[in-house]
């Protein structure tokens, strides 16, 4: 297990829960109909804890990502029991049903998000600095000389050559150091949370490398929780105290990472985890599993990996699984499966 996932397991009984997610829904609007991204999904994520997400391509990672932030675009339709908001000693927001000025500035203060692509999404006409300014004025920041400090330290942060930096163009800047600046704009206001949307995927295998060595430094320094959306398993398996898998627009599986790396419940984990050869090793991809997901406009009914599951029966066909602990007096690691038992206890007796 990494580091800070052992200090996060000792302490995890005193952490408060900085964001509950209950029952968030989101579908877009298509020409076919309603493409259900996002169905009944449940997660509290903790002060101080990192929660990764993994799961295929169009598992609906990024649109739990862009929900929790509301940053959606205009063609998703997003709904919520729950989704609250509780910094240590602030104020709680309700993020489901506060106004929009209320979620201008809790974004960036309080939450702030990478998302996957923006590595392109620079404006290339702009310094390093003045995308600093940008973001800093949209906040009401003005002093220049308190922003050209904090640019100064947020670029040392993330290890980046603070002054020759912030003297750039986006595109004078390798991949790796873009990623990075990213990162330290996120930081600009201090955030609780940062989700981070596959942020090494563009990157080749060494910036990766120094990129999640990088947020592994963030995390004890700055005493944030992340919430990590990735196809890159060693990310996950570095970073996160908690790992979530994500199919078909459901959580499926969500555990404390040791838990899902060495013993996943669920057929889908297992087929996913089943292609790293070590946690600490090389940078692991996803597995692929043979078959692909269901037509998320038209969802089979029961449990939604049946085409591809191995373990299939007839009543996976017609009943849908519902999250439940795999332990009686702990609800830190609960799967979605009907048959994760009977599953189980054969590899355990085989
Ligand atoms: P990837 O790993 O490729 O980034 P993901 O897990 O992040 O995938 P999402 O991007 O959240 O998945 O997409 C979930 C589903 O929603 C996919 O079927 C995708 O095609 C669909 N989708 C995403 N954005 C839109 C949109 N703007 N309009 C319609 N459908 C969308
Ligand atoms: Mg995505």
């Amino acid at each position: 297990m990494n580091e800070a996932a052992v200090a996060y397991e000792t302490n995890k009984e005193q952490q408060n829960v900085l964001l509950a997610i209950e029952n968030l829904n989101v579908h877009y609007r298509t020409r076919r109909g309603p493409l259900k991204a996002v169905r009944n999904v449940n997660l509290e994520i903790r002060e101080r804890e990192n929660v990764a997400i993994i799961g295929e391509s169009g598992s609906g990672k990024s649109t739990f990502g862009l929900a929790v932030a509301r940053l959606l675009p205009v063609s998703a339709v997003a709904a919520a029991d729950k989704l609250i908001y509780t910094p240590p000693g602030g104020r709680v927001l309700d993020i489901a049903n506060c106004s929009d000025e209320a979620l201008r500035l809790w974004r960036w203060k309080e939450v702030a998000v990478v998302m996957q692509a923006a590595l392109s999404a620079f404006n290339p006409v702009l310094r390093i600095r003045d995308q600093f300014a940008d973001t800093a004025r949209a906040h009401g920041i003005y002093d220049r000389a308190l922003l050209e400090k904090k640019g100064l330290e947020l670029c040392e942060l993330v290890q980046l050559e603070p002054r020759r930096v912030l003297d750039a163009y986006p595109h004078e800047l390798s991949g790796g150091m873009r990623q990075r600046v990213l990162i330290a704009l996120a930081l600009l206001l201090d955030p609780k949370l940062v989700i981070l949307d596959e942020p090494t995927t563009a990157l080749d295998i060494l910036t990766q490398r120094i990129v999640i060595e990088l947020l592994r430094d963030l995390k004890t320094k700055l005493d944030l929780s992340m919430v990590l959306v990735s196809h890159d398993l060693s990310l996950a398996a570095e970073l996160a105290d908690r790992v979530v898998t994500m199919y078909a627009g459901e959580f499926v599986e969500v555990g404390p990472v040791n838990d899902i790396f060495y013993k996943p419940r669920h057929p889908y984990t297992q087929g996913l985890i089943s292609g790293v050869p070590t946690i600490e090793g090389e940078i692991a991809e996803l597995a692929s599993i043979p078959g692909s997901p269901p037509d998320l406009i038209d969802l089979p009914r029961g449990c939604k990996f049946q085409s591809r599951c191995q373990y299939v029966t007839d009543l996976c066909r017609t009943e849908e699984p519902v999250m439940e602990p795999v332990e009686s007096n702990s609800t830190e690691h609960t799967v979605a499966c009907l048959r994760w038992r009977e599953i189980n206890d054969a590899a355990t007796h085989n």
